[in-house]
């Protein structure tokens, strides 16, 4: 069984179109699928067409979160209920392109790989601020982590043994993309353009929340940042001792020392990288807070699953999630 995972956030002016696609792609291939459809606490009219869609779409099974929880936390509820032996999991804009799953299963089912990655060629007509802000995150992420992720999406096909060990990692924050390059495993590529959404619209990442999104990423991954700190002390250090040599020397040949700017001006270097330096530990303390409190990742306020699959229950949502989930969506 091939299960395929779909976060999806306001999107109600695409959603049936591409939850329609995506259906016609899975039913022209042999084996049984299932389509988990997450709805992130869409503000818009999105889980009604979900519900609609189930007249048409007898294998859509759903979750409609309490509020925006982000898409790391959608992957993770679709991948906690799906059952299939392999999934993929993919967006709801048409932006990862259907035709791409017969590709991706065929690729499965002749290879021994574990994960068949899709990578891509970055869509035209992005602004000028996201490309830049996506190589900055991408070159500061290589730099730190030793993770080239710059073409990778999160498009991808995953087999069982995967998921489960995606899913048994015990961490809070769970970068999706790039866990899955720490699991490892034999992975195969196919690439693809990524074209722009059928509606015109952009991306739904408001600028501040990629920002946090990159932040987030890097910290639940290294912990490099921190290592910078203690080797600019260092840097200091040793800059410090050779400063007091040159004026112990100076005093010693009774030459006047004269020198008020640079006193200055040390003050500020040593004052700003100090600022920095407790500035990066706190966003690790941050980190360790959040991973301390044990939140769940999303709490999940309605769902619905396949109809005539009367052996599913949705008890099986994931013990992470307080599941206040009313069964049968109204
Ligand atoms: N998405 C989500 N939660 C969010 C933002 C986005 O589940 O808070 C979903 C969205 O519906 C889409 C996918 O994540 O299916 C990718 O979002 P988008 O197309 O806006 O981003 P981009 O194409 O820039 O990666
Ligand atoms: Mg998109």
């Amino acid at each position: 069984m091939l299960s395929v995972v779909i976060p999806v956030y306001c999107e109600e002016t695409l959603i049936r179109e591409s939850l329609a696609a995506i259906h016609d792609t899975l039913q022209a291939l042999d084996i049984s699928c299932e389509l988990i459809v997450i709805d992130d606490g869409s503000t818009d009219n999105t889980w009604e067409q979900v519900i609609k869609l189930q007249e048409v779409i007898p294998i859509l099974r759903a979750q409609r979160f309490s509020r925006n929880f982000g898409k790391e936390s959608a992957i993770l509820a679709g991948l906690s209920l799906a059952k299939g032996q392999a999934v993929i999991v993919m967006d709801s804009d048409l932006q990862h392109p259907p035709v791409l799953i017969p590709q991706m299963v065929a690729l499965w089912q002749a290879s021994d790989a574990d994960i068949v990655e899709t990578v891509r060629m970055r869509p035209a007509g992005e602004s000028v601020v996201r490309k830049l802000g996506a190589r900055l995150f991408y070159t500061l992420m290589y730099a730190l982590t030793d993770y080239d992720l710059s073409r990778m999406t999160d498009y991808k096909l995953m087999n069982r043994r995967v998921v489960d060990a995606w899913l048994a990692l015990g961490e809070y924050n769970r970068f999706y993309r790039g866990l899955v390059a720490w699991l490892g495993f034999k992975r195969v590529e196919i690439s693809f353009t990524v074209p722009a959404r059928p509606d015109g619209t952009t991306s739904s990442w408001s600028l501040r929340a990629l920002t946090k999104f990159a932040m987030q990423a890097i910290v639940s991954f290294s912990s490099r940042p921190l290592q910078v700190i203690t080797f600019a002390g260092i840097g200091f250090f040793v800059f410090a001792v050779f400063m007091a040599l040159r004026v112990g020397q100076q005093m010693l040949s009774g030459s006047a020392i004269s020198g008020f700017a640079t006193v200055i001006l040390l003050q500020l270097i040593i004052g700003s990288l100090m600022m920095l330096g407790m500035g990066i530990i706190g966003v690790y303390i941050a980190t360790i807070y959040n991973e301390v409190k044990g939140r769940p990742h999303y709490i999940v306020r309605d769902a619905f699953d396949m109809q005539d699959d009367e052996t599913s229950e949705l008890s099986t949502v994931p013990t992470a999630s307080m599941s206040s989930s009313e069964d049968e969506a109204k």
